[in-house]
């Protein structure tokens, strides 16, 4: 297969393992200093990239959209394809969901938090969290995390360990 030349803007963003696309897009945005609309006109998507960093994946991507966001971010459709969920897996749009211990081992948000299945972090054996468990402000889209924090009162993810219950 050939490879497309390097489009000369990039810096290329490694995925985490079982991040999903709305956090590796935030990733990728702020290396490369681009907003929502230029990485939507650079790969065509237009606004199909703001569903997808909510969650919604009707219709599905399209192997054409993917390729030409693989593209883009310098990665394999593959690749992307292990951002997003198997077709006719439901999704939860709300509200956004975190396992804070799963965060400080691998500082991402995960797609299997947003199955609608997912009840809790089988790895740790805790129930997700989809608010701050200090002043309930909900945790918003995964492609804004930045710190690692509650965005109001700046409550690390570290220490709401403590507030994730047995699952
Ligand atoms: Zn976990
Ligand atoms: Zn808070």
């Amino acid at each position: 297969m050939e490879t497309p030349p390097i489009p000369p803007w990039v810096f290329t963003v490694e995925p985490y393992k079982g991040e999903s696309l709305s956090h590796f897009l935030g990733r990728f945005r702020r290396a490369n200093y681009a907003s929502s609309n230029e990485l939507g006109q650079k790969t065509e998507l237009g606004s199909v990239l703001a569903r997808w960093e909510k969650f919604r994946f009707i219709p599905p991507p399209s192997q054409k959209q993917l390729e030409a966001l693989a593209l883009v971010v310098q990665l394999e459709v593959e690749q992307l394809r292990q951002m997003l969920p198997l077709q006719g897996v439901g999704m939860k749009h709300e509200p956004m969901r975190l396992c804070a211990a799963c965060y400080v081992e691998i500082p991402c948000h995960k797609l299997e938090w947003q199955f609608k299945e997912t009840r809790g972090c089988a790895h740790h054996q805790l129930r997700l969290l989809s608010e701050c468990p200090n002043c309930k402000l909900r945790f918003p889209i995964p492609s804004t995390w930045l710190k690692g924090q509650c965005k109001r009162c700046l409550l690390s993810f570290a220490e709401m360990i403590v507030s994730q219950k047995p699952y």
